[in-house]
């Protein structure tokens, strides 16, 4: 059926001129179809504790994109996401997210959950959308959330890519009262003299550097340079793929602000993300 299926995809004219795998293939018809058909019941926003390192309390959570097609089954959004994007399906689906994000907020404002900061991934198509400043605007206002509780996660090449519409569009942000994240920080080409000019409240340094971080002399060099130049700027630093006591230890010694990782908890749906705010509440780490 999965063939058939395929086969009608492949020969529409739309379509023949793709020389990627079936497999990609196949995948962005499905994604396509959850888009056309809002089927967005496919996706499920799960979201991972970010923790400060001083105390030991969760203060923030990242939102991670999760797509269970009952076609294909959990699809990572290592997978999908660069599919979504090289289609433009990703305009659609961020929004999504954002305004998923946004409810999940509210709701958790109302039970009593009301300190988390929550970050979103964006895509570089959905951050240069000229709708995204009215599409954040609207969905803050149906949930009567104030902005600072909202946190915009960007890559260093998605703000290369033109630094001055992306400084336009960051301060833009922050006027509104979002935060502002550099994500995945030390696997770009930014220069770090560039970082001074940016709109941003938090470094989050890349678990390329986290891993090891605290027996390799290379990274732990880099991990206290970083952690130090970020908070010269004041910005805040969290830590991405803590996974090791030992790598903990050091971002404590290294005055690191806040950590992220399996060592502390997977991402998790919004449900069980709650009860594990509940259970964690004077958890010391
Ligand atoms: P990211 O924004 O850098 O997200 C962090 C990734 O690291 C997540 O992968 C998370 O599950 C993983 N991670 C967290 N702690 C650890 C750890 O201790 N060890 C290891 N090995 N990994 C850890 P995930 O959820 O698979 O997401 C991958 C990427 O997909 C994200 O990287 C982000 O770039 C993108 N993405 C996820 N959700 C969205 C979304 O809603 N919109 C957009 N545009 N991109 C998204
Ligand atoms: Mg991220
Ligand atoms: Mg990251
Ligand atoms: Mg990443």
């Amino acid at each position: 059926e999965r063939q058939a299926t395929l086969k009608k995809y492949l020969s529409h004219p739309k379509n023949i001129t793709k020389t990627v795998s079936p497999k990609i293939q196949l995948l962005e018809m499905n994604l396509q179809q959850v888009v056309q058909k809002q089927k967005f019941q496919e996706f499920e926003v799960y979201y991972q504790p970010i923790v400060d390192i001083a105390s030991g309390q969760i203060i923030a959570a990242e939102s991670l994109l999760r797509w269970q097609s009952p076609e294909l089954g959990l699809v990572t959004p290592t997978e999908f996401i660069p599919i979504a994007e090289s289609t433009g399906l990703i305009v659609p689906i961020d929004q999504w997210v954002l305004q998923n994000v946004c409810k999940q907020i509210k709701v958790w404002h109302d039970v009593g959950i009301a300190y988390l900061k929550i970050s979103v991934n964006l895509s570089v198509m959905e951050f240069n959308h000229p709708d995204l400043l009215k599409k954040i605007t609207d969905f803050l206002q149906i949930n009567h959330l104030e902005p600072q509780y909202l946190e915009i996660e960007l890559t260093e090449s998605m703000i290369m890519q033109d630094i001055n519409s992306a400084i336009a569009t960051m301060n833009k942000l922050q006027t509104l009262g979002l935060k502002i994240a550099i994500d995945d920080f030390g696997t770009g080409y930014s220069s770090l003299i560039y970082l001074k000019n940016l709109p941003i409240n938090t470094l989050k340094i890349d678990r390329y550097f986290i891993h090891n971080v605290a027996v390799d002399r290379q990274k732990s060099a880099i991990t206290k340079a970083l952690i130090e130049m970020a908070h010269n700027l004041n910005m805040q630093v969290v830590a991405e793929g803590v996974e090791t006591e030992e790598e903990l230890q050091f971002l404590r010694d290294a005055h690191c602000d806040y950590m992220q990782g399996f060592l502390f908890s997977r991402p998790l749906p919004a449900p069980e993300f709650e009860n594990f705010l509940w259970s964690n509440r004077h958890l010391y780490i």
